[in-house]
């Protein structure tokens, strides 16, 4: 631990994710510092690089950087909806918007930034937005909700994540940006373009070299912007990003020094023009620069936290790289991307028909990499950052780096880094923090994660740190333990090779051979799945019984009621009317409750399991099968009306969805797998978030793979272009056996591809260039599989053996006086615990039927 005078009282004036980070070093430093902070909103810290996370289904929990416990109990006081009005340096003093007066010996400002509004006429009325806090993202929800149209004002990088959470709110969506081009403090001109190219592919529309004038109020729409050039555009609401601004305001008003432009001017130490505050994060100024990057800013939080407790690390500057997804469009920029380096070169490629645009930039004697512009293709990326990082020699083609699939392209692999290569920025870990961790004791992924916190900031890192931690472990003999679980020293992977060779078809006979103990709740489930997906045996055989979860033992997700929900596979989305009357007719005779789902059927809740049989059995009359709902198998194949109805529809996305759908069904995997199909580029069934993404083009179908969405959505990549129908499943089949096969166990197709050494690259040479000799294996395997399909509660109904286990109670007939309902919105609920317990409620009683 480091020096403080113990009595030293720091108060930290903002808890953004700086002043968060500089709380967390500080008490890492220093157990007994005496830390106040003094927050601005009405929450503790939250992540706000994922702040758009929120419109895809992340909670302002999910996004908590901290909690209330946390700080107490590190010792550290807090306040929220405390916003600092003044600092009162002679009496090392602070007073609040509130009152009330912080005294403090040394002083650190935190206080970020604020989204920059242009000033135009009319921009503060009702629907005008910025994009930055978590109020702001609850004010645009708001906002979505009454309107049809939505502009962003600036095409940056902000600018464009702000326009992506419009479009997924299923806004018309615009950007209007200013200058000529998009991003363009990251991209070059042709990057600028191809990035407009591709996000108006997506269908936003975005207009460059747009001046507004005035928002005035509009004839079709809520307002109509007026532009210098004389056109206009009517939107009903509009998100400002055009850039950010330091907040200084505390900074001016106690006369600190400020840059020209705005900023709390500090020196390497963090430290202001008086000795007792420091200002770090974005309303800083160092060398004339705001860093807009969270990295950036952590750094400045530990040179802050080395200042204050006699330590030596300065801040010197920081890398801007970026690399990220704008509406599953991959971007980055390296560096000196716009050549401003004397004598700098550059070789760039440019593939027009795929949206590719790569440029390497090199010094004037061609040996180092000074920056780069990815678009549409950010493969590259990390190689040619360590590349630019580390100063590391370029090869004797440097356009290698940058060319597709180049034999020449030297792989840089952990080995070839130097020791001082920063692996993760955010947390500034170096290679030769990872080594130290190792040679400290840590044998694993986790431990060195959870030692050195490398990769738990934006997780960029993430494959990278990988690579350094197995090369390391390996380098000093140690073997990681991969194996599933203490009865099995064998990987899922290993396990299935051993299954599918040997033949095996019961868990007994693998445990015997191979295995020991008696297995537990890993193992069982782990080759229960295997063993479905060698063979596609019916799942409730004795045998394959004790191996199966809750759920899959009902063939049914069980709700937090204890009831069941039924969930019929209804392939595409496509129903008929008499299938429709059919789930209302059971829904009203069993008293369940009816619900659409995200993926195009209707679930129906509330079944009792002894009921279960009996619904299935009129559904299964009724043309229905199951859907799979309770697996980790084929979930659903969503899919847009297509051509067959949609005037911009180039194919039939509906027979196709229905066909996939079809051909998959009962296929069991590692984890869940969601399909969507859709008739144009304009993606009505959001494919790019699925694990198996379709997308009709002119020319047949392009496909996109390992996508998600859920806590981590992931948006899928693009596997291959212009594919026709035969050779589109094919390939679907190839990704889909050789994932079910190599995956670990719970792992969904996203972090299987992102774990596959050589990622999409390397699927796509398996499976398009068949680089392993192993397609004939996967397509007759999925044949075998799709040949032995069989509808799961069509063969339980039809067994009355199967149908007996059906009970609440083993010896009994009885239903469970537990479950009770209550009438809402003209459905039931389960009852909460305090209406069962008053008892007055109106808990409808559940009869046995
Ligand atoms: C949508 C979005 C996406 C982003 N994506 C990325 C990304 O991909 N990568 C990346 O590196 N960065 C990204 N950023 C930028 C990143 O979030 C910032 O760099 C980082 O949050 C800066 O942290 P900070 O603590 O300096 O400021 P902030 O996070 O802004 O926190 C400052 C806090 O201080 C409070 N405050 C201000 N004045 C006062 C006062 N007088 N009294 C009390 N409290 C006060 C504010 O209310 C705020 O809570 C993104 C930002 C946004 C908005
Ligand atoms: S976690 Fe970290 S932030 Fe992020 S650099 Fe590493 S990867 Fe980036
Ligand atoms: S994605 Fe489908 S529904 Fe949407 S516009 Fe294209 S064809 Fe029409």
């Amino acid at each position: 631990m480091t020096s403080l005078a113990s009595k030293e009282r720091i108060l930290v004036v903002g808890n953004g994710m700086v002043g968060h980070h500089f709380v967390e070093q500080l008490h890492q430093a220093n157990e007994n510092a005496q830390i106040t902070v003094l927050c601005g909103e009405s929450r503790l810290a939250y992540d706000r690089v994922h702040l758009s996370s929120y419109f895809s289904g992340a909670s302002a929990e999910d996004l908590a950087l901290t909690d209330a416990a946390t700080y107490t109990e590190w010792g550290v006081n807090f306040v929220t909806n405390a916003m600092v009005t003044d600092i009162l340096r002679d009496e090392k003093k602070v007073l609040t918007s509130e009152g009330q007066a912080y005294v403090y010996d040394k002083l650190i400002l935190a206080t970020g930034s604020y989204p920059f509004v242009p000033p135009i006429p009319g921009n503060n009325q009702p629907h005008c937005l910025v994009y930055r806090t978590i109020d702001d993202l609850e004010a645009i929800e708001a906002s979505a909700r009454e309107s049809k149209t939505g502009v962003v004002v600036g095409g940056g990088l902000l600018g464009l994540e702000a326009a992506n959470a419009l479009k997924e709110a299923g806004l018309d969506t615009h950007v209007v940006e200013f200058a000529p081009q998009l991003m363009a403090v990251q991209l070059d001109v042709t990057g600028g373009q191809v990035l407009k190219d591709k996000i108006e592919g997506l269908g936003v529309t975005v207009h460059t070299q747009k001046a507004t004038q005035v928002i005035e109020s509009g004839e079709q729409a809520r307002y109509r912007m007026v532009f210098a050039d004389d056109t206009y555009l009517e939107t009903d609401m509009i998100l400002f990003s055009a850039g950010i601004r330091p907040s200084d305001q505390l900074g001016k008003k106690a006369n600190l020094a400020l840059g020209e432009r705005g900023g709390i001017v500090i020196d390497d130490s963090c430290l202001t023009s008086d000795p007792d505050i420091y200002a770090i994060g974005e309303c800083a100024l160092w060398q004339n620069r705001i860093f807009g990057l969270v990295a950036p800013g952590y750094t400045m939080a530990r040179a802050a936290v080395s200042h204050l407790t006699g330590g030596d690390t300065r801040f010197s500057g920081a890398d801007m790289s970026t690399k990220l997804k704008l509406m599953g469009v991959e971007v980055g920029s390296i560096g000196d991307a716009h050549e401003r380096t004397e004598g700098a070169q550059s070789y760039t490629y440019f593939n027009q028909p795929e949206g590719v645009y790569k440029k390497l930039v090199v010094d004037a004697e061609q040996k180092q990499v000074l920056g780069a512009v990815l678009v549409g293709d950010t493969s590259d990326y990390d190689t040619l950052l360590q590349y630019a990082l580390n100063g590391i020699e370029l090869p004797e083609q440097p356009e290698s780096l940058i060319l597709p699939s180049s034999d020449a392209a030297p792989a840089l692999g952990a080995d070839a880094l130097p020791d001082t290569a920063t692996i993760c920025s955010c947390h500034n870990v170096a290679k030769s923090d990872i080594v130290t961790a190792i040679d400290g004791g840590c044998c694993s992924l986790g431990d060195v994660k959870g030692a050195t916190k490398a990769s738990t900031g934006c997780g960029g890192c993430t494959a990278l740190l990988k690579n350094v931690v197995d090369s390391e472990l390996e380098k000093r003999g140690v073997e990681v333990s991969k194996a599933i679980c203490e009865h099995f020293n064998y990987t899922r992977q290993e396990l299935f090779h051993i299954v599918k060779v040997n033949g095996i078809t019961s868990f007994e006979q693998l445990l015997e051979g191979h295995g020991k103990g008696l297995g537990c709740e890993i193992c069982k489930p782990a080759v229960g799945s295997i063993l479905a997906s060698v063979y596609n045996d019916y799942i409730l055989k004795q045998e394959h019984l004790p191996l199966q979860d809750t759920n899959d033992i009902y063939l049914g997700n069980m709700q937090k009621d204890g009831t069941y929900s039924i969930v019929p596979r209804v392939a595409g989305g496509e129903i008929t009317p008499e299938k429709l009357i059919l789930l209302g007719e059971v829904a009203k005779q069993y008293n369940l409750y009816t619900k659409i789902t995200g993926g195009q059927r209707i679930d129906l809740f509330g079944a009792r399991v002894e009921q279960l049989p009996e619904i299935w059995e009129t559904l299964v009359a009724g043309g229905f099968e199951t859907g799979h709902a309770y697996a980790k198998a084929l979930r659903t194949v969503k899919s847009c009306v297509g051509s067959t109805w949609c005037r911009y529809g180039v194919q039939d996305s509906v027979k196709t969805a229905i066909d996939l759908e079809n051909r998959y069904k009962g296929l069991r995997a590692p984890h869940k797998i969601k399909f969507a199909v859709s008739g144009c580029t304009r993606e009505c069934a959001e494919a790019q978030s699925k694990d198996i993404g379709v997308i009709a083009t002119e020319n047949g179908w392009n496909l996109y793979v390992c996508g998600n969405g859920g806590m981590k959505p992931r948006h899928g990549d693009l596997f291959a272009t212009d594919l026709d129908t035969e050779t589109l499943v094919r390939y679907i089949d190839r990704v889909l056996m050789f994932y079910v096969r190599t995956a670990d166990r719970l792992q969904r197709t996203s972090v299987w591809m992102d774990n596959l050494e050589g990622g999409l690259a390397y699927l796509q040479d398996v499976v398009i260039n068949d680089s392993l000799n192993l397609n004939d294996e996967l397509e007759a395997q999925m044949n075998t599989l799709v040949a032995n399909y069989q509808c799961e509660w069509k063969t339980t109904i039809e067994d009355e053996a199967s149908r007996k286990r059906f009970r609440q109670f083993v010896n009994s007939k009885a239903a469970d006086a537990n479950i009770q309902f209550v009438e809402e919105r003209g459905q039931v609920r389960p009852a909460t615990e305090m209406e069962k317990k008053l008892g007055t409620n109106k808990a409808i009683p559940v009869d046995v039927i």
